[in-house]
């Protein structure tokens, strides 16, 4: 049976204000916005690598998303409902990291606490963050100390450069980046236009 009509989707809707809204935001980093449908529910998977933080991704699509999943009652609850947006399911949001970027939050971590990580090939040619802390219960914390600096850095100026972990200036414009400037960032995203986003739908 053919689902197709003339009518996007509210989910395939909501995918292309969601691609829309970021491009705007963040013209110089690509993202991969996919909608899909399912028995029970429909959902929109975000995928980009460095870049804004999932925070500042998700300041922007979390309004895409009816509620969310309450596990305690077992029931998806419509908390966040609009009537002038298409909305999914599910907005899932997924930042990669680039070898280059990561290898610097590893020389980064290093240099403020003294240590002796490396990023280099595991034993199935993989990347991997080796040389970890502690062996035995605690193997693997210094690791994590990685993970924590890459989660909370956004990782471009707010003209929108690459920058790498560790860069108190931006390379290319020379902006503070230290702290992050989330006034800034705010502006840039005030600055994305609802109203005009929905009429050009
Ligand atoms: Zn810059």
């Amino acid at each position: 049976m053919s689902t197709r009509s003339a009518e996007p989707t509210p989910w395939a809707a909501a995918a292309k204000m969601i691609r829309h809204d970021l491009k705007r935001a963040f013209p110089t980093v690509t993202f991969k916005v996919r909608s899909d449908s399912y028995s029970g529910g429909c959902s929109i998977d975000i995928h980009w690598t460095d870049g804004p933080t999932t925070d500042q991704v998700e300041r922007l699509t979390g309004r895409y998303q009816h509620g969310r999943f309450d596990g305690m009652q077992d029931l998806y609850e419509y908390s966040n409902s609009r009537k002038d947006i298409p909305q999914a399911d599910y907005v899932h949001t997924t930042r990669n990291h680039s070898d280059a970027v990561t290898a610097a939050a590893v020389a980064f971590v290093n240099r403020a606490w003294g240590w002796n990580l490396a990023y280099e090939p595991n034993q199935y040619g993989r990347m991997a963050i080796t040389n970890d802390g502690l062996r035995g219960n605690c193997s693997g914390w210094q690791s994590q100390d990685v993970y924590r600096t890459l989660y909370s850095l956004s990782l471009i100026c707010p003209i929108g450069h690459a920058t790498l972990p560790g860069d108190a200036y931006c390379p290319d414009c020379g902006h503070d980046l230290h702290p992050i400037d989330d006034e800034e960032t705010n502006v840039s995203l005030a600055a994305v236009d609802w109203e005009s986003t929905v009429n050009t739908m």
